[in-house]
């Protein structure tokens, strides 16, 4: 079975000793992870060390960057590099938030390189995509994923890209307290599904983790996850939240 993934995304939020207090709070709760269930956090860079060692004995459970750069070093200015990440213990990194995208102008070749360089230095990428709110209005939502996935993901080998965690997050959902209904996402994750399968072949595509984010909470996780292609998900602002996050985690399939 593929793995069930809850991923917190803090963002730019909380104090060191907030970030410590409600990470010791969630291990506490969330007890011991079965073999196919993760638990994945993003925390704020400067805050890596602090959540290593939290969760240092515990099983399934992994600190992820927020983002990372696609050059492995040189000079640019407050970037962090996949050697950063290796050097500290961080084996994860979210690649191509809608946030990322938006505000700092990622483009689908930009994720791309940043996909690779993670690959390439065992770091493993959770690349996120997900359409506006218009795109969704006009019903071109699969073509609109479609072109993100083909062109950030479909220059790596099968071999590469089953490395890759996929985050589908629809952008009208993320932050918002509206959720694509789990038919919408379903409908979605498949579309995803068969793409990377008509790509890299049915065995690739059924081994890929793919995610949902956009507003899970404790009250809608079980039934979102409960959808066949949904393999947990991404979870901003109940992720600060240590009861809801614990929920979501014990939500996964
Ligand atoms: C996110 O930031 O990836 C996200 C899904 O946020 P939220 O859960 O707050 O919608």
């Amino acid at each position: 079975m593929r793995k069930q993934i809850a991923a917190a995304n803090w963002k730019m939020n909380l104090t060191y000793q907030e970030a410590e207090n409600l990470l010791e709070s969630i291990i506490k709760q969330a007890g011991n992870l079965s073999d196919n269930r993760e638990a994945v956090f993003a925390v704020p860079a400067p805050y890596f060390d602090m959540a290593e060692d939290k969760i240092a004995n515990k099983a399934h459970m992994y600190v992820a960057s927020q983002n990372v750069y696609s050059k492995t070093s040189g000079a640019y200015t407050g970037e962090i590099s996949v050697g950063m990440l290796q050097s500290m213990g961080v084996d994860h990194a979210i690649v191509g938030h809608s946030e990322r995208r938006e505000y700092f102008h990622e483009s689908n070749q930009l994720l791309a390189d940043k996909v690779k360089t993670c690959l390439d230095n065992n770091i493993t990428p959770i690349f996120c995509c997900g359409e506006a709110l218009e795109v969704r209005e006009a019903n071109t939502q699969n073509d609109f994923v479609g072109t993100q996935l083909e062109e950030s993901l479909y220059t790596l080998s099968a071999e590469e890209v089953q490395k890759v965690v996929i985050a589908y997050e629809p952008i009208w959902a993320i932050g918002t307290g509206k959720t694509a209904s789990s038919d919408q996402a379903q409908e979605m994750h498949a579309f995803i599904r068969s793409q990377i399968s008509a790509k890299f072949g049915a065995e690739v595509a059924n081994n890929i983790s793919i995610l949902y984010g956009g507003s899970v909470k404790a009250a809608n996780a079980k039934e979102i996850f409960g959808k066949p292609d949904v393999d947990g998900g991404l979870v901003g602002g109940s992720s600060l939240i240590a009861d809801e996050f614990v929920a979501i985690i014990k939500a996964l399939k």
